[in-house]
């Protein structure tokens, strides 16, 4: 949809009261200075450090774990400083802000302390317990001089196809919001006021958690009524406690993209809520605004007249510079709007002691990792578990005989999800930490004796019952999105069944971003523990099954009892398998904490997907392309649009042949590890088209020398 937001507007200005160096010093500023604050550029894009101070850049991120190539906090802290001394080598010495996805502790650097993803804490209801978890983030993330840490994510998740509900507190705004605590413990009191204080981001902004099929980056078809009834409390308790920075949604409402709603913005979010921080883009956002690939002036002008302080490019950086140039200079923009976004962000940057205190706080590098962070994330797993079934086996002794098996038993990398170390996440030992399986062991010590194979082979009767630690494999953002199910794979199945076929007690811990469809099995198991995606200290899932603590979490999202069920939320009327709030103890509870409170929507959504008839995979290589022709009905084509030095355009167009249309078809982009996908052409990595003939989906990506990836898609059409 195509949204030109090209009118010279007013705009919300940052209170008068505002520090006045910051007025000194923009009185000193030329509009290259105030255009080169606005932009946040990639580490991995910025073709010579110099550029820094040549640009007068205000901002650089790591996304995705673009990290040093020394990943190491103390490799970290030497990149940061080395940006820095350039960044303020220029007259007006302006220092960098530097932002990271430290989402689940200060997850791009190896060795730090991975907490659980957001979705566990919400399982904890323990809002104090997360602010010590964002204290402790933010010591991490200091101590490796970054200042910026685009987190919390405040969606409200409303389906569980999307792939980011593992980034959500929980589907009722009450949680979210309740756990906005996370700001203060990243902040401070007040913002710079110690050594550790760090910027923190509510994102994203807004309505990313409501978008119609879990699709992320997709379209949130809802009233104003429901949108703010469900998805804005959690800001509105941000901005209360003093936010800093709020990261725009890639999605739309009401088929307009965030990035170009002034309404939203500037309205809402600036003038109604009284926002006085920065607004932030997310990874080139503004590029979606049109719809069409890259961005152009009227994006630009769109995206900062909305209300928009600093883009993240990430890429192109010279080209927005001299965009956002000539749309100041052409009237377009309006120089009060580039001075209020300019006094935004340097007063954040006074504030966090930046001008002062430039570089890496040392002190601060050796509680990456540290012993006391670990213990924190240990209670947070123990907290976060939730116990959905137990049919007398749990507690289990630490005497006896056990069978550990499953993919996810003895492997941190699938236990800590996506976002860490790189932005998919990854298998095996990507960072230090202990597996959910050397947590058993650790716990048991002698008493027990523990077998571990991952497929289950070599179990038998003899043994006093079975752990099968199965789920999902790590993903982020729309890779993680399943419009066609949420079942477990072939290999947990017949794990389980293997186990199963022993005759002994099975207990399944399910390692997951979010409820899976279990439903016909869960009926055969004797235990269910949901351990969501808890990090580097698997020792905490272990205390909970063997008794060192009496398990407390519940659900912050309504269990599915099928997965046609989607979406499903508390207040909708659906038989749920187990209804938000669900978790069973041990003994009796003696304590409730927070929010048990539930909302009901004023509308939902109803989507159908098409069931797809056929598999074809398709190679390609950022500098080549090859046809295949897929299923009866449709045509399929895959190109490379274009292609330069690490980056490429793909397009993969379906059209169909018959008369009936396109019934249905998704396309997945696969990759080795590590490698980026850095913006959606048509804003999805999946689609579905119902009567199209022709439909077409792409990617702007960034790969590796000599990378390659396959292109699968699956579709269906009448012939
Ligand atoms: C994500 C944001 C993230 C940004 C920077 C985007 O793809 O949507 O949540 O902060 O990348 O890494």
């Amino acid at each position: 949809v195509l949204v030109p937001h090209l009118r010279p507007v007013a705009t919300a200005q940052v209170a008068a009261q505002a520090d006045p160096r910051v007025e000194q010093l923009l009185a000193r500023m030329s509009l290259d200075d105030k255009v080169g604050q606005m932009t946040q550029v990639d580490r991995g894009a910025l073709d010579s450090p110099q550029d820094l101070a040549t640009y007068r850049i205000g901002s650089l991120l790591s996304g995705g774990g673009s990290a040093p190539a020394t990943n190491t906090a103390q490799g970290w802290a030497d990149m940061y400083d080395n940006f820095q001394r350039t960044a303020m080598s220029t007259p007006l010495g302006i220092p960098l802000i530097y932002g990271v996805d430290a989402v689940h502790g200060h997850n791009n650097v190896r060795g730090a302390t991975m907490f659980p993803h957001n979705i566990g804490l919400g399982a904890t209801r323990d809002p104090e317990l997360v602010r010590r978890i964002g204290e402790a983030t933010a010591k991490e993330v200091a101590g490796t001089g970054i200042d910026w840490n685009f987190a919390p994510c405040l969606c409200v998740a409303r389906d569980d196809r999307w792939g980011r509900t593992y980034e959500s507190f929980g589907e009722v705004p009450e949680i979210p919001t309740a756990m906005t605590t996370y700001i203060d413990g990243l902040q401070g009191t007040t913002l710079g006021g110690t050594n550790s204080s760090v910027l923190a981001t509510a994102k994203h902004y807004i309505g990313d958690g409501g978008t119609s099929g879990g699709d992320d980056q997709g379209n949130a078809q809802i009233s104003e009524q429901e949108l703010r009834s469900v998805h804005l409390p959690p800001f509105k308790a941000a901005v209360d406690r003093k936010v800093g920075s709020v990261m725009i949604s890639y999605s739309s409402w009401n088929g307009v993209k965030a990035h170009g709603h002034r309404y939203l913005i500037t309205d809402v979010l600036k003038t109604e809520l009284g926002f006085t921080g920065l607004v932030v883009s997310d990874w080139a956002g503004i590029d979606q605004i049109d719809g069409a690939l890259g961005f152009t002036g009227a994006e630009v002008a769109a995206s900062v007249n909305a209300g928009i302080d600093m883009v993240m490019v990430p890429h192109d950086y010279r080209k927005f510079i001299s965009l956002l140039k000539a749309e100041v200079q052409a009237g377009r923009v309006p120089m009060t709007r580039i001075d209020d976004a300019n006094r935004r962000i340097l007063t954040k940057k006074f504030e966090l002691g930046l001008f002062e205190r430039p570089l890496t706080d040392r002190s601060l590098t050796g509680t990456v990792g540290s012993a006391a962070h670990r213990d924190l994330a240990r209670q947070a797993v123990r907290q976060s578990q939730v116990l959905l079934r137990n049919d007398r086996v749990l507690p289990l002794a630490k005497t006896g005989k056990y069978f550990v098996a499953g993919k996810s038993a003895d492997n941190i990398g699938y236990q800590s999800g996506g976002w860490t170390i790189s932005w998919q996440g990854g298998s095996g030992n990507v960072t230090p930490g202990t597996t959910i399986l050397q947590g058993i062991r650790e716990t048991v010590g002698s008493g027990a004796a523990i077998t571990h194979d991952r497929y289950g082979a070599g179990v038998d009767g003899s043994y006093t019952a079975a752990i099968a630690v199965v789920g999902e494999t790590p993903y982020a953002e729309g890779e993680g999105d399943r419009p066609y199910g949420l079942g477990l794979d072939r290999e947990d199945l017949e794990t389980i069944n293997r186990l199963r076929s022993a005759g002994i007690p099975v207990v399944v811990v399910l390692v997951s971003g979010r409820p899976m469809d279990i439903a016909n099995q869960v009926g055969d198991w004797n235990a269910l523990l949901a351990s969501w995606l808890p990090g580097t200290e698997g020792r905490g899932v272990a205390d909970v099954l063997f008794g060192d603590y009496n398990p407390t979490g519940t659900l912050p999202v309504t269990w599915m009892n099928s997965g046609s069920q989607q979406p499903i939320n508390a207040g909708d009327g659906k038989a749920a398998l187990y209804p938000l709030g669900h978790g069973l103890s041990y003994a009796p509870r003696t304590t409730t904490t927070t929010p048990t409170s539930t909302t009901t929507p004023t509308s939902t959504t109803t989507t159908t997907t098409a069931t797809p008839t056929s598999t074809t995979t398709t190679t390609t290589t950022p500098t080549s392309t090859t046809t295949t022709q897929p299923s009866a009905g449709c045509v399929a084509t895959t190109r490379i649009a274009s292609s330069w030095q690490g980056g490429f355009q793909a397009e993969v167009t379906v059209t169909n042949r018959g008369a009936a249309g396109i019934n249905g078809w998704t396309v997945t982009w696969t990759k080795p590890s590590g490698q980026m996908i850095n913006s959606l052409w048509n804003g999805r990595l999946t689609q579905t088209a119902t009567s199209a003939s022709v439909d077409d989906v792409g990617w702007n990506g960034t790969l590796g020398a000599g990378a390659s990836g396959s292109f699968g898609y699956v579709a269906s059409g009448a012939a």
